[in-house]
């Protein structure tokens, strides 16, 4: 089974679709620039099809945060390694702000993913519901 089977996390995860049936989306777009606009009543409260509650307990989001931190992490690294190397000897200054510059215009994408790995890590698939 390829890991991008339906059935695997990282179908769900970058198909945007319910951790527990696959079929219904978790985010009302697939666009996480508009999907960072969003309040948190408006996005990713339950599945269409399985009617599943992706909140599992109050405060459940706060620990997307870690993935979220892990993510930039590994972007900040990937970005001032990829800087150095192609560009050796640009200024200090300029290499942090296309760094930072950088993280930011990731952010939504951060965010939409981070979301979508922390309730897979709690929700499994379970198969077609109907
Ligand atoms: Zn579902």
């Amino acid at each position: 089974m390829s890991i991008l089977n339906k059935g695997s996390k990282l179908y769900s995860i970058f198909l945007n679709l319910c951790p527990k049936c696959h079929e219904g989306k978790f985010w009302k777009t697939d666009n996480p620039f508009k999907n960072i606009l969003l309040k948190n009543s408006e996005s990713s409260i339950s599945c269409d099809k399985c009617m599943i509650k992706y909140e599992l307990e109050i405060g459940f989001w706060y620990g997307a945060m870690y993935i979220s931190y892990a993510i930039g992490v590994a972007l900040m690294l990937l970005l001032w390694g990829g800087l150095i190397l192609c560009f050796p000897l640009m200024d200090i200054t300029i290499l942090i702000s296309l760094v930072v510059v950088g993280i930011l215009i990731f952010c939504p994408i951060n965010y939409h993913l981070s979301r979508l790995i922390w309730v897979n890590i709690f929700i499994k698939y379970q198969g077609d519901v109907n």
